[in-house]
């Protein structure tokens, strides 16, 4: 393993702090640093920003992030068994590294950041999904973020790119597609990880668009989708029926047939139906 800076390899650092992996806080480990450097990459040009990172774990996308050229690194992690070892990679990257010990649920990151801001991270799947979230539906748009470069199970980065007429197109697909640029950038079998995860995992790239794609109130379309999604396979007719008593000629209005199912419409289509159903 080539080094990609003067600090011991991953190995040496969790057998020094003894940090072995906790299921309870989804720890699966990056420990090879050149694919960590890769994965940073991923986020685009640094060397102006700066970069939340969400549960740094023992440090290996730290490293890679600051030595890809990130002007600072804001790193919050829950575990306080990693303070030692992250404070060791501070100690390397003088006033680069900064490091909060805490649940990212429950921390405003914002007034410890100057823009512009990346985020980059490898967390449990609950906890990623639950954030990714919260980035995607902020009061005002433009977010604080201009990219999320995210770790995820396969199968829920694959929900999040997804296009009409797959299985994986729902609600996370909109939800990202409407606000973002959203890519699959990498793919990691589970032997990339220590310990390997069940399933293999994939790294995906959100890029935040000055404004949403189509035009939408965003509560209108969160509802509508919620609700075409919840009843995926009753005809729209059927599974919007609450949501106006003229539900069929609204859904003509916005060029979408009453007898669709919601797998099958696109994001246009549905900011047209939330459009519609506000005039
Ligand atoms: N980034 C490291 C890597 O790639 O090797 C660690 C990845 S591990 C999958 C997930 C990390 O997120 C763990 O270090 C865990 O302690 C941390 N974590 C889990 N829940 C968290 C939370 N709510 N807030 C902050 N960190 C959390």
């Amino acid at each position: 393993m080539s080094a990609i800076d003067s600090l011991p390899p991953l190995r040496d650092v969790i057998a020094t702090h003894g940090l072995s992996a906790r299921k309870s806080l989804g720890q699966n480990f990056l420990l090879d640093l050149n694919l960590t450097a890769k994965i940073a990459r991923q986020a685009g040009d640094l060397s102006e920003a700066d970069v939340l990172e969400i549960g740094p774990g023992p440090g290996g996308l730290t490293r890679g992030l600051l030595a890809e050229g990130a002007r600072r690194v804001l790193a919050i992690e829950k575990d306080s068994r990693c303070m030692p070892a992250l404070a060791e990679i501070a100690d390397a990257y003088p006033g680069r590294l900064e490091v909060i010990n805490g649940d990212a649920l429950e921390i405003d990151p914002l007034a410890h950041l100057t823009p512009p801001i990346h985020v980059a991270a490898n967390l449990p799947y609950n906890v990623g999904t639950e954030l990714l979230v919260r980035w995607l539906t902020p009061p005002e748009w433009p977010p604080f973020w201009q990219s999320l470069t995210l770790m995820f199970q396969r199968e829920v980065a694959e929900r999040i790119v997804a296009q009409p007429g797959s299985k994986a197109y729902g609600r996370l697909a909109i939800l990202a597609q409407w606000r973002a640029e959203a890519r699959i950038v990498m793919s990691l079998p589970p032997g990339a990880f220590t310990p390997p995860p069940k399933v293999s995992s994939a790294v995906v790239h959100l890029k935040a668009l000055p404004e949403p794609r189509f035009p939408a109130n965003a509560s209108t379309l969160s509802r509508v989708v919620a609700a075409a999604f919840n009843q995926r396979r009753k005809m729209l007719r059927a599974a919007l029926k609450g949501q106006a008593p003229d539900i069929e000629d609204r859904l003509i209005a916005a060029g979408i047939k009453p007898t669709e199912r919601a797998e099958q419409v696109s994001l246009e289509q549905f900011c047209a139906l939330a459009r519609e159903l506000d005039t």
